[in-house]
């Protein structure tokens, strides 16, 4: 499907996503009193607890649904010769370019990418596909001269300055450095992971032999990845430092196109379980293949700004095993007894980031709506979040702070905190109080009134229809458990 917002609908939707994830306590600027750091960010008291939940999701339907995935959790520094054997020190690179006028820098293939797409949406279409595919023939040349050329002769100017008076291209490393050690030389020059990946395939045999897995099997693991990002843009969707949930998945030689198919499956259908409508989503193919790749599928959401991919599923052959036994001298073999063979295991690989997931999570809860009628007509605004993933499950509101109300409210507290996580809030108007927790995304609020002092009843409100109904605070466990656990998500897997 064609996005067809304008360019000022884009950023007004992720303007006011981004304010409300502030204001509500998900997402702020890292270092905001210092006016933060670009393409940084931290998660706040309920922005740590949603990453946390869909983290969780993941690990879960990964390790514990399937009995040959099982888990790691290798460490961000590793051995310099690691960056070198999987092509990182080399390649891992994309093509930057600056505006002299505007002193603004851009990812070159980008603002050709973007380019080929106005024109597209200008009705160019067969031009716009020429274009981009011209450049991505000069990229793999790696002859940057000419994609300056190209981004001159199409007069591609940069936004901010509206001038045409770029740098020469150059290929920037996306590794952030540091040292190891005391030795202020490049002999303690190390990296951080640019990808959790490389983790699990040096730790391929320690896992195998230690968790007594058979090919085909997979080992999963979340964990920061760092990135110097040229153009850091659209809030988390790209950052320089965020998380990445990796799993590599280990077959024979051979039998990586159909677990490749199998993994893209299974993934689609992750993100449908979610609640992502089935029009959102998309399945790129790559045309230009990565150097370890022989087939790659990028899973896309459409974001305010496009459909841009969340979730990589790629075959990567044995190109990463191969490497690292070539470049360590080890012996990077398993041996098969059904086949009686050694043989380097082929590795499919799905590979998604925590902070894109979560943006696409806050992206599809985000609704605003209108309710009454004719001159009470008023909007209300909420996060539709998934009762399993909302990082509130129920609040626990006495209806004023009198009569006993708030004793028996922290009675009802005490007996669900344990396996919920809950608000205890006695303040304000109930009405507000509904209000604030819709715009958090909780999806029960638990009122205690003077009925529940004579019966010990409660009325429950749901979030997403506002209904209220009368029930007996001994089934409101029962009630939390069914609608907030992940079971629900893992029946439609
Ligand atoms: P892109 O083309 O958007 O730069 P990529 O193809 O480089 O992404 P991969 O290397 O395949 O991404 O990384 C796997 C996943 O990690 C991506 O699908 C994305 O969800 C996440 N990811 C990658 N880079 C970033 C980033 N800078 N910020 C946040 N998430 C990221």
């Amino acid at each position: 499907m064609a996005n067809k917002k304008s360019k000022g609908e884009e950023n007004n939707e992720l303007k006011k996503l981004i304010a409300h994830a502030k204001e509500y306590g998900y997402v702020y600027p890292s270092s905001e009193i210092y006016d933060g750091l670009q393409a940084v960010y931290d998660y706040g008291a309920y922005g740590s607890e949603l990453k946390n939940n869909l983290k969780r999701l993941w690990w879960e339907c990964m390790v514990r649904l399937n009995e040959n995935v099982v888990g790691l959790d290798s460490a961000i520094f590793m051995h310099p010769t690691t960056w070198k054997a999987s092509g990182h020190v080399d390649s891992f690179n994309d093509p930057m370019v600056d505006n002299k006028d505007s002193k603004k820098r851009y990812r070159a293939d980008v603002l050709i990418e973007e380019y080929a797409e106005s024109l597209r949406k200008a009705g160019e279409v067969d031009k716009g596909n020429v274009i981009e595919s011209e450049m991505n023939q000069l990229l793999e040349a790696e002859d940057l001269a000419a994609v300056k050329d190209l981004i001159e002769r199409e007069d591609i100017k940069c936004p901010i300055s509206g001038t045409c008076n770029w740098t020469d291209v150059r290929q920037f490393n996306l590794m952030f450095d540091t040292q190891i050690g005391s030795v202020a030389d490049d002999s303690g020059k190390i990296y951080l992971r640019p990808e959790t990946a490389q983790g699990i395939f040096v730790n391929f045999l320690n896992v195998q032999k230690t968790a007594r897995q058979k090919v085909p099997f997979g080992i999963a693991q979340i964990g920061k990845a760092f990135r110097n990002e040229i153009v850091a843009r659209q809030f988390i969707f790209r950052m320089r430092e965020f998380e990445q949930m990796e799993m590599q998945f280990f077959v024979r030689p051979g039998e990586e196109m159909k677990w490749f198919e199998h993994w893209k499956s299974v993934r689609l259908k992750w993100h449908k379980a979610l609640g992502v409508p089935e029009d959102k989503l998309r399945i790129h193919e790559h045309e230009k293949l990565a150097h370890y790749a022989n087939a790659a599928v990028d899973i896309e959401f459409e974001f305010p700004f496009g459909f841009k991919e969340v979730e990589g599923i790629h075959s990567r052959t044995d190109f990463d095993l191969k490497q690292h036994q070539e470049f360590s001298k080890k012996k990077m073999q398993y041996f098969d007894p059904e086949i009686n063979q050694n043989y380097i295991p082929y590795v499919v690989e799905t590979s998604i980031g925590a902070d894109r997931l979560f943006l696409m999570t806050l992206f599809n809860a985000f609704v605003e709506e209108e309710v009454g009628e004719g001159d009470k007509v008023k909007q209300r605004t909420y996060l539709k979040l998934h009762p399993a993933l909302a990082p509130i499950k129920a609040a626990i509101l006495p209806l004023t702070k009198k009569d006993g109300l708030p004793e028996k409210g922290r009675e009802i507290f005490d007996r669900l905190r344990f396996d919920f996580n809950l608000i205890y809030e006695d303040t304000q108007s109930i009405g507000k109080r509904y209000t604030r927790q819709d715009l958090i995304g909780t999806p029960f609020c638990i009122a205690v009134d003077h009925q529940t002092l004579e019966d010990d009843t409660v009325t429950i409100r749901h979030r997403d229809t506002t209904e209220q109904k009368r029930v007996s605070i001994d089934a409101l466990h029962a009630r939390l458990s069914e609608a907030c656990s992940f079971t629900r998500i893992f029946e439609q897997l």
